[in-house]
């Protein structure tokens, strides 16, 4: 395994990149290559398959995107015909999201060069897309889903691949893509450079390299499950009905200009967003039942600085890159500790310095507990001093309930879960009669399951992939059947809690 620290960082001009990839990198502003790309650039052209360990946030992007440009320039030529530009590099991500982000970089990186690119995702129309791959690019970057989709409708041809590029491999699999994959990587030839990028290297990606690499480097620029040491970490106990107005305080007191709230539900991101909206913090809400447009347009108003807190649920926000963004707030503690890793990996990105705090509700200590693990340190615990409370009516005019989870009909244990009798709420305004509210989602009748609701939230508009792993098929709907290991958790009768 590499060892980022013993080896000294060479500059740009060193790996042998050709000018005009030089000069791009130039108009980027980047200076110095981050570790990840001081240690793949050189592995990369020399052909060799990788394995990196590295957040987004690392520079991972430029650290394939550059050797790839490279090793592709000896094809690149200006003819007009398509058979003149195949697909020769293919860069797969878990989310549109990424893809549109690792494609403005390729775009930006090979902007001197007569090389094509272009991005494929679900959630938007396919016939342009369609347009531009019958034009032909050189370099493509895709969601497994809507990838198929061209296959199948054979707008597209993978045989002459001969760079394969798995971005955030984990989160692929997290969210049922395995099966995707399997098909892709099985159109590609046989004979070709694969560079698998996750931010952890669990069983199944290990797995999942002995498939598909050929005698990998590994390269591991931060300690694996590592936090960025540049990010300030710190923890607050805060009621679950203070959290709002603990939001609005530390905003105001850390003059944090910008931060990411996550919050674990779709429901509740928007509730928070409308929230906050109202104690005038200028907020944005991105979640699965956001449009894709909806999505881009908050993402570009936050990014453009208009927006101060952008309010997202962990699939929404996975892979985004915003460069300077001073904070992240964990409104709601994630359930998977892999998932804290990913969210403060949003700030402190290429070496600035970041905050990340954490307002944990006396029942999510555990999950705190299950972070430190994880991170293998013991986070920092601040105290925070309320000036005001929440408000103890939400924005609907209905009392709160004892937590957004009883309401949602979550638990905080995973595994565990609420009767979907739960889902009857008193009307405050229409009586007494118990109102059947109906799911907003199955996802909240889940033990929390990465997989199947990052699948869903692909699926509602790629409209395909959770199919294989047996997601609901569209947001709101219930699937047609539930996945086998839940009905088992179910059948194992984990011990319910008197609900609230
Ligand atoms: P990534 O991990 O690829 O998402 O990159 C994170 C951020 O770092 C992006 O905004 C990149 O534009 C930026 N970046 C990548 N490489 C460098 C570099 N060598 N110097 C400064 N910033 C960089």
């Amino acid at each position: 395994m590499a060892d980022v620290n013993a080896v000294p960082t060479p500059g740009f001009d060193s790996f042998g990149l050709h000018a005009d990839i030089l000069r791009a990198i130039a108009e980027q502003g980047y200076t110095q290559p981050t570790p990840i790309q001081a240690q793949a650039i050189p592995v990369v052209l020399s052909g060799r398959d990788v394995m990196g360990a590295a957040q987004t946030g690392t520079g991972k992007t430029a650290s394939f995107s550059l050797p790839i440009i490279q090793r592709l320039l000896p094809d690149a030529n200006t003819s007009a015909s398509p058979a003149r530009h195949p697909v020769r590099a293919l860069i797969l991500t878990p989310t549109r999201e990424l893809a549109d982000q690792v494609a403005d970089n390729v775009r930006a990186y090979a902007g001197h060069t007569p090389l094509r690119n272009t991005v494929v995702f679900g959630g938007v129309d396919m016939n342009p897309q369609k347009d531009t791959l019958r034009r032909g690019v050189e370099i493509l970057i895709a969601t497994p889903g809507r990838l198929l989709d061209h296959v199948e409708q054979k707008t597209v041809n993978l045989s002459q691949v001969k760079m394969l590029v798995l971005d955030e491999a984990d989160r692929m699999l997290d969210m049922g893509f395995l099966p995707d994959l399997q098909r892709i990587l099985n159109l590609l030839p046989k004979q070709r450079q694969t560079l698998l990028f996750s931010a952890t290297f669990s069983n199944e990606i290990k797995k999942l390299a002995s498939s598909y690499l050929t005698n990998p480097l590994t390269i591991e620029v931060a300690r694996r499950n590592a936090t960025a040491d540049n990010v300030e970490q710190v923890v607050y106990e805060v009621d679950e009905d203070d959290k709002r107005a603990a939001v609005v305080q530390i905003l105001r007191d850390r003059d944090l200009k910008q931060v990411i709230v996550f919050v674990n539900s779709k429901v509740g991101a928007s509730r928070l967003a409308r929230q906050l909206e109202r104690e005038g913090v200028v907020t944005a809400a991105i979640h699965g039942d956001k449009s894709q447009n909806e999505r881009m347009q908050a993402l570009e108003a936050f990014k453009q600085g208009g927006i101060q807190a952008l309010v997202a649920t962990d699939v929404a926000a996975r892979g985004l890159d915003i460069s300077d963004l001073p904070g992240v707030i964990n409104y709601d503690l994630p359930y998977n500790p892999e998932d804290y890793v990913h969210r403060i990996g949003r700030t402190g990105r290429a070496g600035a310095s970041g905050e990340a705090i954490s307002l944990c509700a006396p029942d999510e200590r555990k999950q705190i507990v299950e972070i430190e693990k994880l991170i293998k340190r013991e986070l920092k615990r601040g105290e925070l001093v309320l000036e005001r409370r929440s408000r103890p009516r939400d924005d609907r005019g209905e009392r709160f309930e004892r937590s957004d989870r009883s309401e949602r009909g979550e638990r905080s244990d995973r595994g565990e879960r609420h009767s979907r009798h739960e889902g009857l709420r008193v009307s405050r305004s229409g009586g007494t009669a118990p109102r059947r509210v109906r799911p907003e989602d199955e996802f909240f009748y889940k033990p929390y399951e990465p997989s199947t609701s990052a699948s869903a939230d692909e699926a509602q508009h790629d409209g395909r992939s959770s199919q294989a792993s047996g997601a609901p098929t569209a947001f709101g709907g219930l699937p047609d059947k539930a996945p086998k290991r839940q009905v088992a958790a179910l059948l194992a009768g984990f011990p319910r809690k008197a609900s609230h």
